[in-house]
């Protein structure tokens, strides 16, 4: 369904997301680049398999290797050798013989079943078979791969699991595009950078080192533009530096309708406004647009609404501008346990938290506080509940799409 925006000059965020891709061309500049160096680098070109994986017939268990006709014959044969992995047994089997075999070594010519050692009795190179079935415990050769099978896809992003998964294909190095520069500042005359003493008419500033975090967590190099006042020509300035050293420029504070709210004001004349209003919750007044060399975030100053925006709006940009076209999460669908407090307009991201009821149902309830302010409410939670835009307050029982925290690992 199509949302429409029942709050005058707010733009529903389906249509945001739209404007936002279509002003985006994803970097093309690739380079080599060695897999310990690798993880979260987007791949600039499919990866194809050189070699099948297992490169041989191996075995699953520890235990014995024989042909499965000659255990009919007669369940007790005789051992005749041994394959380690690393260290294969040369000859091949005849009739009546059997190898010992260990997880990972070859399967010798002539064998098609290994048993595993719980199941025999040796007596001395005479081992009795108490149970076998053809086949068992083999690992055909390419099991895992074909040779010349699509591995990885030009523009997916490389986690920890696929660093493991091009080593096992031997694959030294990859292309992959070129890493994003984001520059980030914080404005507001109110802040003070961490590690300075407390003062009680101050703010510490929050944003910075948690987007600079965020960032990193992208993959993005990071330029650090600090604190910046509301000076509107300061402001100004940090701008035009950052447009001539980064991809991307984030800013936060300054975006709402307050007398000291530069930042859409300078966007407006240095650069083009795409949109700096959107229908939702938190983060209404979030400005993105263009800068003459970089795409620009203005994302509001309540830690919460930036670090929602951030998640929602500016990681899918960043995420396409470094090339990558990966899948974003799905949204699972819910069973709401406590009440959602919300108003039709609005696209809300509140913070909840999920678990499985006893009857084995997935439930959500919403935290306490939604208040922008709040960031430590983040740290009870474990999900987004997304309530879509012209939904009103979420009885007990109704279904609610939720959006796990998470920490990509594979
Ligand atoms: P603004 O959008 O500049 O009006 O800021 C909205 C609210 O967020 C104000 O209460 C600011 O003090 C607060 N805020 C702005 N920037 C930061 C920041 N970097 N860290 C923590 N709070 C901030
Ligand atoms: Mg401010």
């Amino acid at each position: 369904m199509k949302a429409n925006c029942d709050t005058p000059g707010l733009m529903p965020i389906e249509q945001a997301m739209n404007i936002m891709m279509d002003a985006i061309v994803p970097i093309a500049e690739a380079s080599t680049c060695y897999l310990s160096h690798a993880v979260d680098r987007v791949i600039a070109q499919d990866i194809i398999s050189p070699i099948q994986v297992p490169a041989y017939d191996n075995s699953a268990m520890d235990g014995y290797a024989f042909k499965y006709a000659d255990y009919l014959a007669s369940n007790t044969l005789v051992q005749v050798g041994k394959s380690f992995a690393g260290s294969n047994f040369e000859g091949q089997l005849s009739a009546g013989q059997c190898i010992r075999i260990m997880t990972g070594g070859a399967i010798p010519v002539g064998a098609d079943t290994v048993v595993m050692q719980e199941n025999t009795v040796a007596d001395g190179h005479k081992i009795t078979i108490m149970h076998a079935s053809k086949g068992d415990a083999i690992r055909p050769a390419g099991d895992d791969i074909q040779k010349g099978a699509l591995v990885l896809p030009k523009g997916h992003r490389i986690t920890p699991l696929d660093i493991g998964l091009l080593a096992s294909l031997g694959i030294p190095s990859v292309k992959v595009f070129r890493q994003l520069t984001v520059a980030v500042f914080s404005t507001g005359d109110e802040l003070l950078p961490v590690g300075s003493p407390a003062r009680n008419d101050r703010i510490y500033d929050t944003n910075r080192p948690m987007l600079v975090a965020m960032l990193s967590r992208l993959g993005a190099k990071v330029l650090d533009l600090g604190i910046i006042a509301d000076d509107k020509a300061l402001i100004r300035a940090a701008l035009e530096h950052a447009n001539i050293h980064a991809d991307c420029v984030i800013t936060s504070g300054g975006v709402s309708v307050g007398e000291a709210d530069y930042t859409r004001e300078i966007l407006e004349e240095y650069g083009k406004v795409e949109f700096w209003k959107l229908a939702i919750k938190p983060g209404k007044p979030l400005a993105f647009g263009k800068l003459p060399n970089s795409l620009f975030f203005g994302l509001p100053g309540n830690p919460v609404s930036s670090a929602v925006t951030f998640d929602h709006i500016a990681t899918p940009a960043l995420k396409f501008l470094a090339g990558c076209n990966d899948v974003p999460s799905m949204p699972l669908p819910a069973v709401a346990s406590s009440a959602f407090k919300k108003r039709p307009g609005r696209t809300d991201y509140q913070r909840a938290y999920y678990f499985v009821d006893k009857k084995g149902q997935l439930c959500v309830e919403t935290s306490v506080s939604q208040s922008s302010g709040v960031l430590s409410s983040f740290k009870t939670c474990n999900c987004y509940a997304i309530l879509e835009q012209d939904r009103a307050s979420v009885c007990i029982g109704e279904v609610v799409n939720i959006l796990p925290f998470s920490v990509p690992i594979i």
